[in-house]
């Protein structure tokens, strides 16, 4: 039988593993931050209606520039933003894939701040740029001194920032980021995936862009927006970023099925991000929950929870999958992290972790 290394790959993705979180069928499913609630069915009609009008015409390639999807982001982000600064692809890995092959590949090193999303050192070695991960403060959380001192230790051409940051759920302050701008002679990309989830009020980097022209701040629809299925992410950037982006993403890279479908979405974003109280509220009835039981939660501005206090993790894990309760072990010594699901899910999950807590219950 051929093996991986049989054949002639690449000479750095040599033993390289690829993203491999868990898909089972289970009952309750908090390992990968989706949205858990069902779209509403009123706007999965209208979505159907667009998708069909779509297919009607599927002989034709798509509009390559995505013009109205683009313009509908900018009317969606706000804080007055043009669809010439908007970027669109198959989920926010592909967005932050094109930045890395816009602006990392070989010879180029990308930073970021462990523990932080997996997806960015195996976006790096794709495409051939060195990933340096620097550690955080304590509590995971990162000031802007600390992110400052690595900048200047390893000159990196890309930083990526997660704010809330996964899998820990910190949220960045805007002083961290303005303080990484201001010290990085490179792009500095904000990848804010869960954003909708943080307390309400609390600003976007979006705001920072103005005058910040290697700032980029990503988005996706796959978690508060419910749509992690279709697969759409997003940036907002200046022009120019998005010009360096046409020069490496397929042509038609969005399909035609793709693009209605985030139109009709977009038209009913109200109902769309509906849920997004209530998994918040199921968030902090988890870290409340967690610190009574005598673990140790994290401040999370998302839609999970990372907790410490946790004896054998993966036994934790594993006993909790014989239930039916699938959530991550990210291998953080001691630490698990688990997605706020529906109310129901969540009990699930309260009361199997109770059995296992540090301090009884
Ligand atoms: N960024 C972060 C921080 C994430 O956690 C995820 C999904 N796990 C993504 C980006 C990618 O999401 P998608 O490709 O579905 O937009």
């Amino acid at each position: 039988m051929t093996t991986l290394d049989d054949l002639p790959i690449r000479d750095d993705l040599r033993g390289r593993s690829p993203y491999g979180a868990p898909q089972k069928a289970v009952p309750v499913a908090l390992n990968v931050n989706e949205n858990t609630h069902p779209i509403p069915e009123a706007v999965a009609h209208d979505i159907v209606a667009r998708v069909a009008a779509a297919i009607l015409q599927l002989n034709r390639y798509p509009d390559r520039e995505f013009s109205e999807l683009r313009a509908a982001f900018a009317g969606y982000l706000g804080h007055d933003l043009r669809a010439a600064q908007i970027w669109a692809a198959n989920g926010s890995n592909e967005v932050l894939q094109h930045v890395l092959q816009a602006f990392g590949g070989p010879g180029r090193t990308a930073l970021g701040f462990g523990p932080t999303y997996s997806m960015y050192g195996l976006l790096s070695s794709g495409t051939g740029t060195a990933w340096v991960e620097a550690p955080r403060d304590a509590e995971f959380e990162l000031g802007p001194e600390t992110a400052v001192a690595a900048i200047r230790e390893h000159d990196p051409d890309l930083v990526l920032l997660c704010s809330p940051n996964n899998p820990t759920g910190t949220p960045l302050s805007h002083e961290t980021i303005a303080a990484v701008v201001d010290a990085a002679r490179g792009i500095v990309v904000v990848d804010e995936a869960y954003h909708e989830f943080a307390d309400p009020g609390t600003p976007s980097a979006l705001e920072l862009l103005e005058g910040r022209p290697r700032l980029i701040v990503s988005r996706t629809m796959s978690k508060a927006f419910a749509f992690a299925g279709a697969r759409v992410g997003y940036l907002a950037a200046d022009p120019a970023v998005v010009d360096a982006l046409r020069l490496v993403r397929l042509p038609y890279h969005l399909s035609a099925l793709t693009q209605a479908a985030a139109l009709a979405a977009l038209d009913h974003s109200a109902e769309m991000l509906a849920m997004v109280d209530d998994i918040r509220g199921q968030r902090e009835r988890i870290s409340d929950e967690l610190s009574r039981l005598g673990f140790h939660p994290y401040r999370s501005g998302a839609n999970f929870v990372l907790f410490g206090g946790v004896d054998e993790p993966h036994r934790v894990f594993e006993a909790l999958l014989a239930r039916g309760i699938l959530i991550r072990d990210i291998g953080l010594p001691g630490c698990l992290r688990v997605t706020a699901g529906t109310e129901a899910e969540t009990t699930a999950f309260l009361e199997a972790i109770a059995e296992f807590a540090p301090r009884g219950d």
